[in-house]
């Protein structure tokens, strides 16, 4: 063996029997004690396939119990780089779907974290999942907030959790429904490592040395997405035979939009969570709902980013005759958009208030400009501890901010309680992120009307042009 071997610790999550067991995630007799067993297996037999690489297991009996701890202590004793704990996911409503992958915060453990996260989950994108990140996310005391990661860290060792995929979520059914599938899984992660570590084997006939995954350590600590997205219908009609065009525009600068849910009964039912695709980049998909029948009230749309924050988007009115878009409440309807878009933002204002509303005509060519410029204040920390302070504190990986989609794990197990760890979560000072927050403004254009006159329109782009500097500047701060 050489001294330049890599040594990789591949942890199965949760376990054990009894008193202190562990089942993970379970769902319709699917559960994680045993699945994540049989992905840590094929990993570990994938991986060691491989040259210059040293791979161990935590343990491959589900009925073993280890604390966090002690996997990492297990790994710093073998002398490991990495330990890849190995996982899959549910949430409360079942309404999830999709691979995400959790790494550390800071310098070199963030870099070579995100090198393997951004590998396996290109591996995972091939096999057809929905990605929803590589993320990370800090708790108390400017620490990272899952234990495993945490850790590791402390005994200089990178920790990666791996979720595979949903399996309380038919959308990923196929990735979770059998043995075969677990062990695919196990594969895709061991090649996935192998290309972000440069690593060969001659037995697979495989040299990845050329597609090792260079990542830069950060200065700072890289942390959360704590605001939610930005969402806005712009446009939105009916055929009167069944069919709604929405037009809508999401965007979330820091963690990217995963999914949105329509309703066309204002808010009462919302459709299942949509894959956001936005191959173009334009932060805008054209949705077309078919087979509606039955009067149509409010058309609203919920959109969530990869923190599973979630927005809610205006309102906008159909009267079903032939793709009449009728929004005779423009002003009000912005207003109180503005108010749900940014639901825990409790100190949220508008600042700058600049609506153009033209007259609105009915009949086919109505239509309206409006344009809407808020900032928003810092958040209340205080108030959103009190308000934390009641949450659920039955799962562990939860989100601080999420509408009734709450992912739970045990990987914060190991110090105190949920409820405090939540608590000392939401306390947290933000720094950045809410720095960032500040003085995000909001841009809502409903409609654009035809016969604007020339200075209207002038006065429009100069606002538009002063709000992108500052997203510029935003960006670039
Ligand atoms: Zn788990």
């Amino acid at each position: 063996m050489s001294q330049d071997n890599i040594v990789i610790v591949i942890d199965p999550g949760h376990g054990g029997l009894g008193g202190g067991s562990d089942d993970g995630a379970s769902y319709n007799g699917v559960m994680e004690r045993y699945i994540n067993i049989a992905t840590a297996k094929a990993m570990y037999e994938e991986l060691s396939k491989y040259e210059n690489v040293k791979v161990y297991m935590t343990r491959d009996n589900p009925d073993q119990a280890m604390t966090l701890k002690q996997r990492a202590q297990f790994a710093s004793e073998v002398g490991a780089d990495y330990l890849i704990s190995i996982h899959y996911n549910a949430s409360e409503e079942h309404m999830i779907y999709g691979s995400e992958v959790w790494i550390p915060s800071i310098g070199k453990y963030y870099a070579e974290g995100y090198g393997i996260g951004q590998a396996v989950l290109a591996e995972f994108d091939e096999m057809g999942l929905y990605l929803k990140g590589v993320k990370t996310r800090v708790g108390d005391g400017d620490d990272e907030y899952y234990g495993i990661i945490r850790e590791s860290e402390k005994l200089n060792i990178t920790g990666l959790i791996i979720e595979h995929c949903y399996i309380d979520n038919t959308r990923d059914y196929a990735y979770y429904c059998n043995q075969e599938a677990y062990e695919r899984f196990g594969r895709a992660d061991a090649t996935g490592v192998a290309k972000a570590l440069g690593l060969k084997s001659t037995q697979l006939g495989i040299d990845y040395s050329m597609v090792q995954a260079k990542i830069k350590a950060p200065v700072s600590r890289v942390y959360q997405d704590e605001t939610p997205p930005e969402v806005v219908i712009k446009s939105c009609s009916t055929d009167g035979n069944g069919i709604v065009n929405i037009c809508l525009y999401a965007i979330d600068g820091e963690s990217g939009i995963s999914h949105y849910a329509y309703s066309l009964d204002d808010g009462v039912h919302f459709s299942e969570l949509l894959p956001w695709y936005d191959r173009d980049g334009d932060h805008e998909e054209q949705i077309t709902v078919m087979n509606v029948s039955g009067n149509l009230a409010g058309v609203v749309v919920k959109a969530y980013n990869n923190y599973n924050l979630v927005s809610t988007s205006n309102r906008v009115l159909l009267n079903g005759i032939n793709g009449v878009f009728v929004d005779t409440h423009v002003q009000e309807t912005i207003e109180s958009t503005l108010t749900e878009t940014v639901p825990y933002t409790l100190e949220s204002t508008m600042a700058v208030s600049e609506t153009i509303a033209s007259t609105s005509a009915m009949g086919t060519t109505s239509s309206s400009v409006a344009e809407t410029v808020t900032e928003r204040k810092e958040k209340n920390i205080s108030q959103e501890a009190s308000q934390s302070s009641s949450e659920t504190t039955l799962q562990e990986e939860m989100m601080p901010i999420m509408e009734g989609e709450e992912t739970f794990h045990s990987e914060v197990k190991e110090t105190g309680s949920l409820a405090d760890e939540n608590l000392r979560y939401h306390n947290r000072k933000t720094g950045a992120v809410v720095a960032g927050a500040l003085f995000v403004p909001v841009v809502l254009v409903i409609f654009f009307k035809s016969v604007l006159a020339a200075s209207v329109k002038k006065w429009y782009h100069k606002i538009k042009e002063t709000i992108m500097n500052n997203v510029e500047r935003m960006k670039n701060g």
